[in-house]
């Protein structure tokens, strides 16, 4: 694979940035340069805003059904090529082929989603109470939205955000993570063919994300910020979003609780735990970060969670059978063998896995540990990586507490036979997403985000369109 795309994306061109600056793209499997792409600077990011600005007339002037129908083509021309962008994630990231196809069936979604969601921007029309004005109240697109990716999800994260914005007709400059630019350029080459006019999406890899955000962000053309990553860099950008009072949407880190109560039913919760721990290799900020099991169950589902496990394949996210490819680099895989070595010197078991491989490739075993005290780091921190980490429990309303107790607050999960009781936990939860004997929330369908410190916003559903809107009100009298 030789014809990646590796410049910047900018008017509907392709070209170097002006410094010539390039940086390395790793392949996560063997650590050789993939490809060198363009590093986007100042300049770049100037001439992203002007054609950023210039295309906002011709697409917020588009009727809603014209940008839906171009939605659609993206949908159609994405889901042909699915293996093809399901490749390039797998080289650029390293996840297994199965996770890399469901995560480009996910980021197709939502040009199919948002394709429908377009034309459903409504408003109303009502009397004043007092005065019998009329209130007239619709919405209108917000301006140029920047959108800021992480690695994780290189084609998902970028989509979940390109098709509300441009579905509400707003213009974009997008700025992927360094380590996972190709599958966005791949997109954009992909969204011209749809027929997206030049200017509307700009995308901007660069290894000076700092610099650039900061022209970026004080320009007064721009009116959102949308960024999914790490609690810390979304902070900064907050403060930074005050200078122009821009509408900011957060998707930052998550810590997720998993709860096994003592009425689950045990497969169905194993089943549930797999899918919320290893979906990603754990590289997910809904990944299942505590497990907290009813003591009264906790042998038999920690058997049946390590034996699963156990039968992973770990490889070249290229192969067929494989389950689990290679963490990202070597900074995430050195920091989720930390994370092991920390619990098992505090006293936690490895049940499976543990072993950290010799030789090329940011490779860990999936790996279950049981008895984990409660001063271990991983159970505060984002392990992002194939860890189970168990703790047992006797007292629902103590593990509740428990389970709330982190600055993060973006998903748990809760497994009980009484859906009753399920509901009322939820509630209890305080989190912006709850998975109900089920270790899988993301849906295009739906809100995904977070409260407390995982982020602002929600992204997909109704509400991700609403993010790049605008409300305006008109009061007339007649
Ligand atoms: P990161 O914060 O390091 O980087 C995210 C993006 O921000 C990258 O594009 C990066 O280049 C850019 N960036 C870094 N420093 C910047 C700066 N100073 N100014 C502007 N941009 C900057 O995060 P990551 O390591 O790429 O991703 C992992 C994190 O993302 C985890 O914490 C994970 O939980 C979170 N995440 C959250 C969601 C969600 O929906 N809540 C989804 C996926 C990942």
């Amino acid at each position: 694979m030789t014809d990646f795309k590796n410049q910047l994306y900018i008017n509907g061109a392709w070209r170097d940035s002006a410094s010539g600056a390039v940086f390395d793209v790793i392949n996560p499997f063997d650590e050789s340069v993939l490809s060198q792409c363009a590093s986007a600077e100042v300049a770049d990011a100037q001439d992203a805003l002007t054609a950023a600005a210039n295309a906002a007339p011709v697409w917020r002037g588009m009727t809603p059904r014209q940008r839906s129908v171009i939605l659609r083509k993206a949908f159609d021309l994405m889901t042909a090529r699915l293996p093809e962008f399901a490749e390039l994630i797998t080289l650029e990231n390293g996840k297994a082929k199965t996770d890399a196809m469901g995560e480009a069936t996910y980021a197709a979604e939502f040009f199919r989603w948002f394709s429908e969601e377009a034309v459903r921007a409504d408003g109303n029309l009502t009397m004043a109470p007092a005065s019998g004005a009329r209130i007239l109240v619709h919405q209108k697109p917000a301006g140029i939205a920047y959108l800021i990716t992480p690695w994780n999800y290189p084609a998902a994260m970028g989509t979940r955000k390109i098709a509300p914005a441009l579905a509400a007709g707003c213009t974009v400059i997008v700025k992927p993570a360094s380590e996972t630019p190709l599958s966005l350029l791949a997109l954009a080459a992909l969204l011209e063919e749809a027929g997206v006019p030049a200017g509307v999406v700009n995308i901007l890899p660069s290894q000076k994300p700092a610099e650039i955000s900061e022209v970026i962000m004080n320009d007064p053309r721009v009116r959102v910020v949308s960024f999914t990553g790490s609690t810390g860099v979304g902070r900064n950008l907050l403060k930074l979003a005050a200078n122009q009072v821009l509408t900011p949407a957060m998707e930052l880190g998550g810590n997720a609780p998993l709860l096994v109560l003592h009425d689950a039913d045990i497969d169905v919760a194993v089943e549930g735990a797999m899918l919320a721990k290893m979906r990603n290799m754990g590289e997910a900020c809904t990944a299942a970060n505590r497990l907290y099991v009813h003591a009264s169950i906790a042998t038999e589902f920690t058997e049946k969670l390590s034996a699963a496990m156990g039968k992973l394949t770990v490889g070249n996210g290229l192969e067929a059978g494989i389950d689990v490819g290679p963490l990202v680099n070597a900074a995430t895989r050195d920091k989720v063998s930390s994370f092991v070595c920390d619990a098992v010197e505090k006293g936690a078991k490895i049940e499976v896995g543990g072993v950290l491989p010799t030789g090329p490739g940011y490779f860990y075993p999936p790996t279950v540990l049981s008895n984990v005290p409660d001063n271990a780091l991983c159970l505060d921190d984002e392990i992002f990586g194939p860890v189970a980490a168990i703790q047992t429990f006797t007292d629902e309303q103590a593990i509740i507490a428990k389970a709330n107790d982190t600055e993060y607050g973006l998903v748990a999960y809760v497994f009980t036979e009484d859906l009753k009781r399920g509901l009322h936990i939820s509630e209890q939860l305080e989190f912006g997403m709850v998975g109900l004997n089920r270790g899988l929330v993301s849906d295009p369908a739906a809100p995904f985000g977070g409260v407390k410190q995982s982020g602002l916003g929600r992204e997909g559903g109704h509400e991700g369109l609403m993010e790049f809107m605008e409300t305006q009100y008109i009061s007339t009298v007649w």
